[in-house]
């Protein structure tokens, strides 16, 4: 089948021969949309363990059916999954952390590619049909909204709460679409790049630019009553935008280190803003099955706009141009779409 393969560090290559997945209980999907995410993006600089080449990258995808074992689901029927599900059965899913599952049901390989095969289990915990009035490439989303989900869900989020969002990239626009949509009575975005910086604005944030409008905390607080955001999503990799943000939270809100950072960086905190403002700082990775089938209904009901987020698309056999936009910042959502 076609595939764009990652076989070396930084280099992606389209093949037309690259092995069919063996359906295996589930269902066998034709991929027709997936979107390229940052962790595609880290992991094609070949330095991510377990995630090295030759292997085809991409995780969120939605197609069509070409052949199913699953009852509810037939060949023609238009699907999004998501990329892995917990066990069911460990201490970690069974306590409600399937995200920490150490015996995760994977699809049988990566989206940008022709074909993927759902195994039975991943199937049934986290497959729906796209209804006809949602696209492919909205459908293709639920997963990294399933991870804003999580995300909100872990700050303990609540409706008439501000929050400010650190980085106006693609996860962090999903956090302003879905506070927005759960109630936030503030939404502030703080984000060097002008043309980010005007999608946050134009999905209704109240924007701040670090070059003009000066200490983000001060700035924070004046748009808060003097108080301070509720909850602060850092969706930036920079470990001292990171350490200086957390001060900016309201006393007994909640910040969350929601982008990735490197393993052995440390983080420099006030113990003060800790014990006696009582700011917790939280992180999640990833989404359990409970926060991608709530991501997929908001998807399928119209409660949240994607549309506007997906900036670039782009032929499968164009994933290297795709992944060059992605990765210079450029695009802020890139779909790889096929017939
Ligand atoms: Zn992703
Ligand atoms: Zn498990």
């Amino acid at each position: 089948m076609k595939a764009a393969v990652f076989t070396a560090p930084n280099t992606i290559e389209y093949v037309r021969d690259y092995p069919e997945p063996q359906l295996n209980e589930g269902f066998l999907l034709r991929v027709r949309a997936s979107g390229i995410c940052g962790t595609d993006i880290k992991a094609l600089t070949g330095t991510r363990p377990g995630m090295q080449p030759p292997m085809v990258l991409g995780h969120e995808l939605a197609g069509e059916i070409i052949q199913s074992a699953i009852p509810d689901f037939s060949a023609g029927e238009r699907v999004s999954v998501a990329p892995y599900a917990g066990c069911g059965t460990c201490r970690f899913c069974l306590a409600g952390r399937e995200d920490q599952c150490r015996n995760k049901t994977m699809l049988s390989g990566g989206a940008f590619a022709e074909k993927v095969a759902a195994p039975a289990l991943l199937a049934v915990k986290t497959a729906w049909k796209i209804p006809t009035d949602i696209s492919f490439e909205e459908a293709a989303l639920a997963e990294p909204l399933a991870c804003v989900v999580f995300s909100l869900k872990t700050c303990r989020w609540e409706p008439g709460w501000s929050i400010l969002v650190v980085g106006g990239g693609f996860m962090g626009l999903l956090h302003v679409l879905l506070a927005s949509a759960w109630g936030a009575a503030r939404v502030l975005v703080t984000e060097p790049n002008p043309t980010r910086r005007a999608l946050a604005k134009q999905l209704g944030a109240v924007t701040h630019d670090p070059a003009v409008d000066g200490d983000l905390a001060q700035w924070a607080a004046a748009q808060t009553g003097g108080l301070g955001p509720h909850v602060i999503i850092t969706a930036v990799g920079v470990p001292e935008v990171v350490e200086s943000v957390i001060t900016a939270a309201r006393p007994g809100g909640v910040v969350h280190l929601f982008g990735g950072l490197p393993k052995d960086r440390k983080l420099s905190i006030s113990a003060y803003a800790i014990h006696y403002q009582s700011i917790s700082l939280v992180g999640t990775s990833g989404f359990r099955t409970s926060d991608y089938r709530l991501a997929a209904d908001m998807i399928a009901h119209a409660k949240v706009n994607l549309k506007p987020l997906i900036t670039t698309r782009m032929p499968l056999d164009q994933a290297n141009t795709g992944f060059a936009k992605a990765k210079s910042g450029e695009a802020v959502k890139v779909l790889l779409l096929q017939d």
